[in-house]
């Protein structure tokens, strides 16, 4: 996830936040945010609850792959194998 991305995200839902790349010349009542290089601003402390929703919600994995079930043994297959590690057949296609 880009920091451009994520400062998109929040102007567009009416948050004015700044990238900084350096560290140093932080203004008083400006919150760091994003805790990474560079950094993400809000400009105003309000806004900090809803920004960080907004950011938890855009960097949450996209909904977990379901295990199958191997059509040739009945085995349970954890999802990131795309074929039965016990008798290599393939999941069956989706219905
Ligand atoms: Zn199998």
């Amino acid at each position: 996830m880009e920091i451009a991305h994520l400062r998109n995200l929040l102007e567009s839902a009416g948050i004015p936040c700044d990238v900084r790349n350096d560290r140093l010349g932080g203004v008083v009542g400006e919150i760091p945010f994003v805790e990474c290089w560079p950094e993400l601003w809000v400009r105003r402390s309000g806004d900090v609850l809803r920004a960080r929703g907004l950011i938890d919600e855009a960097l949450r994995p996209a909904p977990e792959a379901v295990a199958w079930v191997c059509p040739g043994c009945g085995e349970r297959i954890e999802p990131q194998f795309a074929q039965c590690w016990h008798c290599a057949a393939a999941p069956e296609p989706e219905p």
